[in-house]
């Protein structure tokens, strides 16, 4: 089989302009186009539709992956694909890809095999420059703040307590721990700072929260870039940031169009971390898309534990958007790391191995239908080494948990491979009856309370503990009227646990929590758990190693 890029290199893509007429009867007015092959889709217009209904969401998410991912970006082109070709009216909304992973380990993320975005290269590299200008607007406050110390300090910030750090949207761990404001006192005054990565960075949850012009605002102005030398928070809005900086995102929350390489129009807008922030795409995106397709699928990060989650508890609590189908996507693979085979050996049958994973899946499962309330069935995305009797277990087993599942190939095979998958969601759709969907918890519990209700329901931890700083930041929040917010976990995405070496699904752990973070503008509390890395390091063989421009302008290298 060819490799991703040269599939999509080969593609032939339609003009995005037929795209938008034919898919979504989008008139060639209300595109902003980028080229021929990406737009973005006037915001005006965009807002202009919401009195339209809204077609069936149905959310792409996953069980505890390996290391190698497990397909929830290919299987959510392939189900839009293989439900546009049973003649629907569907489309997908996936997150914008960081060049961090682009460069370093994880390659692009726009699909992969015959279900991909296109244009490949664009989506991976650069875009529609989004992540520019939320990198110039995210380091125009943290100038601004620097700024203002040096002019004097009229806020009487506590140049020790400066929370905001610096982006860029690239792997660089030298830049993780600075110091600002050196040589003299022309420049400023001398304090630690660092570089987050920009999808690490709170104006990209900010971007993909916020509903309007006038939203972004106001949120941009809520954003505590830390604290006073007497403990008071101090926001964007003091320093006079806010509007400056919605400037330079104004174009940024109009949503880009590109397509499928079956010419299924696609949203990609947006992508915050799934760690320390909720890791969906834009709620502009996906409810524009609501508005103009009757089968909207859209991908949320990491497995059902953090992604799906966060997609309940933070972008349909803040949005009142509500899913009605899930699509759990597992792999043989998988189940089998979970039944405890180590990756070098995971290619061999070992159906004994995939009985013991199913203990991963089993949890997941049940916190998508009994706590969320989300009808679901399992995409089985097959790879080449999965064999028909591994295959056709899964199926069985995950059949006797009331669930069916559906083999897929659509990495090799395109929307096609998907069909099976996809009759399979509509039949769920057409017999969903009532929705069941509810929040993992109420804005009204404490934030402690909210962390151990997330703990015992969906991790099967049976304890939450804190760093002694961390309880005390939790109650300083508290105090400040922060206690009504969502919480955001930051953990390890290969355990229900803080552990990644704890597979399956373990019970009785300790969730730790070492710090805690606020991010007031978009809207919710972090609270780490475990290691989490806002600016990730390169791999000693980078995949910049590999990626080159040959002599006639082709990319090549990218995966
Ligand atoms: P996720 O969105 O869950 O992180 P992706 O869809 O990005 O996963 O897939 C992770 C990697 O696995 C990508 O490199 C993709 O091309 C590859 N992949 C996905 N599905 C298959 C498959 N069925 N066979 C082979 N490779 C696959
Ligand atoms: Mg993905």
């Amino acid at each position: 089989m060819l490799s991703d890029i040269e599939i999509a290199n080969a593609a032939e893509l339609r003009p995005i302009i037929q795209v938008a007429q034919d898919e979504l009867g989008i008139d060639a007015d209300h595109l902003v186009p980028y080229g021929h092959h990406k737009a973005k889709v006037d915001l005006g217009y965009v807002q202009s539709l919401h009195e339209r209904p809204l077609g069936k969401l149905i959310l792409m998410t996953a069980i505890s992956p390996t290391p190698a991912g497990e397909g929830k970006t290919t299987t959510t082109v392939g189900l839009a694909d293989a439900l546009r070709g049973l003649g629907n009216k569907a489309m997908a909304c996936l997150r914008e890809p960081s060049m961090g992973p682009v460069f370093g380990m994880k390659g692009g993320a726009a699909g992969g095999g015959y279900s991909q975005v296109v244009p490949m290269t664009d989506i991976n590299l650069h875009f529609t420059g989004d992540f520019a200008a939320l990198a110039a607007a995210n380091n125009l406050l943290a100038a601004l703040i620097d700024n203002h110390i040096h002019h004097g300090n009229a806020l009487g910030i506590d140049v020790r307590a400066v929370d905001w750090r610096r982006v860029v949207d690239l792997n660089d761990r030298a830049l993780r721990d600075i110091v600002v404001g050196l040589g003299g006192t022309a420049n400023g005054y001398p304090r630690e700072n660092g570089f987050d990565i920009v999808v690490a960075s709170e104006l990209m949850a900010i971007l993909c929260l916020t509903e309007s012009w006038a939203d972004l605002k106001q949120r941009i102005g809520d954003i505590v870039i830390g604290y006073t030398r007497d403990k008071k928070p101090v926001t964007a809005r003091d320093l006079e940031a806010h509007g400056a900086m919605a400037v330079l995102l104004r174009d940024a929350l109009a949503p880009n169009l590109v397509q499928t390489l079956e010419h299924t129009p696609v949203f990609v807008h947006g992508g915050p971390f799934a760690n320390i922030a909720h890791g969906c795409n834009s709620v502009i995106a996906t409810k524009a898309a609501l508005r103009l397709a009757d089968f909207v699928v859209t991908e949320a990060g990491f497995g059902a534990d953090l992604g799906a989650e966060k997609f309940v508890d933070i972008k349909c609590r803040k949005s009142g958007l509500r899913p009605d189908a899930a699509v759990v996507v597992a792999t043989v693979r998988a189940l089998k790391f979970h039944g405890g085979v180590n990756m070098p050996d995971i290619a061999k049958e070992d159906l004994g191995a995939i009985e013991r994973g199913m203990a991963n899946i089993e949890r997941h499962l049940r916190n998508v239908r009994e706590v969320y309330g989300i009808p679901c069935v399992v995409a089985l995305n097959r790879f080449p080494t999965d064999t028909d009797a591994e295959v056709a277990r899964v199926v069985e087993l995950v059949d006797e948990l009331g669930v069916r599942a559906y083999p897929a190939t659509h990495f090799a095979d395109g929307g096609t491979g998907a069909t099976d998958l996809a009759k399979g969601v509509l039949d769920l759709l057409d017999n969903a009856g009532e929705s069941t969907f509810s929040f993992t918890y109420p804005d009204s519990l404490p934030l402690k309370d909210k962390a151990e209700t997330i703990a015992h329901r969906l991790y099967g931890a049976s304890v939450v503990t804190w760093d002694v700083k961390a309880k005390r930041r939790l109650e300083r929040l508290e105090a400040d009227g922060y206690g009504d917010l969502p919480v955001c976990i930051a953990k390890t995405q290969y355990s229900f646990s803080v552990d990644p070496a704890l597979r399956g699904a373990p019970t009785g752990h300790d969730l730790h929590v070492r710090e805690v973070r606020l991010a007031a503008g978009a809207g919710f509390v972090v609270l780490v758990c475990g290691d989490v890395m806002t600016m990730p390091g390169l791999p000693a063989k980078p995949a910049a190693a590999g990626i080159d421009l040959l002599d006639d302008g082709t990319i090549v290298g990218l995966s």
